[in-house]
């Protein structure tokens, strides 16, 4: 099995060295472990904290340290080297010159996430306040024309955490399918990866993202799928695995995708 969303101390909000991460894969038997720090936020509007992402002039032994750490590991586990990467829609004349500058540079994948919207990190617990005034079918279809436009501008390998704005189960009443079922048709017709993000099922949602429930219907459209865990502690590696496996097995799943260098490797499960 493969963990591709792996966090560590770069992003400042992530405990222990890239090296804890990938001693607790080997521990728990993982072939491969994918490392999606978050990628420097300056090209955002001003947030409210500064514990996000990395900073920019920390980029590059970000890179270094992670091709270090490949080399050390390489008779035990795939170390692979990737990152994680806010869309935002206005800026996407930029992120389109930093993903070739990520394939110039020999990322070997790059988690498209939206995180952002306006000024407001959606999935902050710090800001959770700002829910109590929404109107929630408004917010959560704004939100998903962004995911959809993260999708179409094809400059991510990978769509993370797609419905992550129902970390908080703060819910529309009608559900959300509506607003997220155009994004899971694109992601076909586009052959782009989707990750089943294990932490949802940590948070007040219990749940993945996206959901258990969807991956039959995932798999009948022809997604293909990579798993993440999101960790943000060594401990965190490889979370809910066995269950979504299970779950994954059951959907009709006998394969998952990795990535070298940008490009797809299929994996058996
Ligand atoms: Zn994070
Ligand atoms: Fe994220
Ligand atoms: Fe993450
Ligand atoms: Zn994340």
């Amino acid at each position: 099995m493969l963990d591709y969303h792996v966090h560590a101390r770069y992003c400042r909000h992530a405990k222990g060295e890239i090296e804890d991460y990938v001693k607790d894969a080997l521990q728990k038997g993982l072939k491969e472990i994918g490392f999606s720090d978050h990628y420097p936020m300056f090209y955002l509007p001003k947030l409210g904290y500064d514990n996000y992402s990395m900073k920019l002039e920390e980029f590059p032994s970000y890179r270094k340290d992670l091709e270090k750490t490949r080399k050390r590991f390489a008779s035990k586990i795939k170390v692979k080297i990737g990152l994680e990467v806010d869309y935002y829609r206005k800026k996407e004349v930029l992120l389109s010159v930093l993903s070739k500058s990520f394939t110039s540079q020999g990322f070997d994948f790059i988690i498209g996430v939206v995180h952002v919207l306006d000024d407001w990190v959606i999935d902050d617990p710090r800001l959770l306040d700002k829910y109590s005034e929404l109107n929630l079918d408004e917010f959560y279809s704004r939100y998903f024309k962004e995911v959809e436009a993260l999708i179409k501008s094809g400059l991510f390998d990978i769509v993370g955490h797609i419905d992550v704005i129902k970390r908080f189960n703060i819910l529309p009443k009608g559900g959300f399918e509506k607003y997220l079922e155009p994004c899971l048709d694109l992601i076909a017709k586009k052959d782009l990866c989707l990750e089943i993000n294990t932490s949802g099922l940590a948070r007040p949602i219990k749940d993945t993202y996206p959901g258990l429930n969807l991956l039959k219907s995932l798999n009948e459209k022809g997604i293909q799928v990579t798993v993440g865990s999101d960790a943000h502690d060594p401990k965190e590696v490889g979370r809910y695995f066995k269950k979504v496996l299970k779950a994954l097995k059951k959907a009709g799943y006998s394969k998952v995708v990795s990535f070298k260098k940008r490009e797809k490797v299929m994996r058996k499960i």
